[in-house]
């Protein structure tokens, strides 16, 4: 819908309900609708550096952010920022990440399953910034935390009763409120060590927006962003929505309307989707490679969605990087050179892709890895948990082909996860699992 076809609709929806006097008609002063832009992310997992076909790469996707920004615009993300990240981000706990989208001008952030991977305060020292309390900082670095706000409605610390970062944020834009939710999906325990998290509960999706959408309106905000931390699929290309299927829709389908836009994550999947209602759920995939671009048409008067569009736009090499993001980034490029560029093997072809049932060939590596390693007779490696393939080619600055170094293989398992080898309890063979105390689950 064109924006001067949405500025008719609003202004007849406004005279079906009651005559209009003539010092309320809009004025140039006062437009009948406004124009806000959200831009959102999802599942960047630390990924700073562009893949090796070229796409993603914070600097670019900061470049993307900022030719896109009007004084409307929100950037908002759907979980999972941090955790499983490369080297890069991951040797630094992930403070270069923290650091990246500070500057990208990042305002919200949902929690993800893996903002849980080292525990709850450490998500806290993201959010409030202070040194790691083992590591300390990156050398020559402070570290001030996060200037964007966490947001976790539905995650409750057991022993004081309230969430263990803030529910909600009220943004008033342009005369109008919107209200910034931000939930992870009720089933990260399942996926997250119990240890770092056992303080805490995660609530239903659904139920959780259902109570708190009094106070949201008491605050004047009508019209709610939800960032969800779940995922679905769809069959099309990153931008369409065909045959979409999963628990996003399951539970945006189950929301009240006041919710316009759910911003997926989790899945690492693209889609861009319109529901019952005309709510528009999204999602942009993984790792930085996409950035969905919605835009609300909202009447002043009545603070409706006249309309709502998205877009998800591939971020690739076509704009210049932004030369701040590009210096954080190589900054600590640097500082973790001298462990990630060690040649650790060789490889004489790509170990990557796998069967149409799922079975992964670098799965089969690792696995291989875990009985050559062991006196184990079987070895499992889930699926979710190998994060990259090993490419004998290479592009940019990495060294000679079939060379690997350990932060290619480090971005391969990046979750500090160990080899435990046990004895099925009902036969006298043993078996081993491959991710320690972890059983096989889904990383996502
Ligand atoms: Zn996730």
């Amino acid at each position: 819908m064109s924006r001067s076809r949405a500025v008719v609709l609003a202004v007849v929806a406004a005279c079906s309900k009651a005559p209009v006097a003539p010092d309320a008609v809009p004025t140039a002063d006062a437009p009948a609708t406004v124009s806000i832009d959200i831009l959102a992310f999802n599942d960047f997992h630390g990924a700073l550096e562009p893949s090796p076909v070229g796409t993603g790469g914070a600097a670019f996707l900061a470049a993307k952010v900022a030719s896109l920004r009007t004084p409307n615009t929100l950037v908002l993300a759907a979980g999972d920022m941090i955790g499983a990240s490369p080297l890069v981000s991951g040797l630094f706990h992930d403070e270069p990440t923290i650091d990246v989208m500070n500057a990208i001008g990042l305002d919200y952030a949902a929690v993800g399953n893996h903002e849980f991977d080292e525990g709850t305060a450490e998500l806290l020292r993201m959010q409030h910034g202070g040194c790691h309390p083992v590591d300390g900082c990156a050398p020559g670095t402070t570290f001030t935390g996060a200037t964007f706000g966490y947001l976790a409605a539905n995650v409750v610390d057991t022993t004081t009763g309230h969430t263990v970062l803030p529910a909600y944020a009220i943004r008033e834009i342009a005369g109008v409120k919107l209200a910034i939710v931000g939930m992870t999906l009720v089933g990260t325990p399942a996926t997250t060590l119990a240890s770092g998290i056992s303080e805490l509960t995660f609530a239903d999706e659904v139920d959780t927006m259902t109570a708190l959408l009094p106070e949201l309106r008491a605050a004047g905000a009508n019209i709610v962003v939800l960032a969800l931390h779940q995922g679905g699929g769809q069959l099309g290309d990153p931008d369409q929505c065909v045959s979409p299927g999963g628990p996003v829709f399951d539970i945006a389908d189950r929301l009240d309307p006041a919710v316009a836009v759910v911003l997926a994550g989790h899945s690492h999947t693209t889609f861009n989707c319109t529901r019952g209602g005309g709510r528009l759920v999204t999602s942009a995939g993984v790792n930085g490679q996409f950035l969905t671009h919605v835009t609300l048409e909202i009447d002043v008067a009545t603070q409706a969605v006249v309309s709502a569009t998205a877009h998800n736009v591939p971020i690739t090499d076509d704009v210049a990087p932004d030369p701040v993001v590009a210096g954080i980034v190589t900054q600590y490029h640097d500082l973790a050179a001298p462990i990630g560029d060690r040649v650790i093997g060789t490889i004489t072809a790509d170990l990557a892709g796998g069967s149409a049932a799922g079975e992964l060939v670098m799965g089969d590596v690792i696995a291989d890895a875990m009985l050559d390693g062991t006196t184990a007779q079987v070895a499992v490696m889930n699926r979710g948990g190998v994060r990259a393939p090993l490419l004998f080619a290479r592009s940019g600055n990495e060294p000679v082909d079939g060379q690997v170094t350990y932060a290619e293989a480090f971005k391969v398992q990046p979750f500090n996860n160990l080899v435990e080898t046990v004895t099925a309890p009902t036969s006298s063979s043993r078996s081993t699992t491959g991710l320690g105390s972890c059983p096989p689950r889904s990383r996502a």
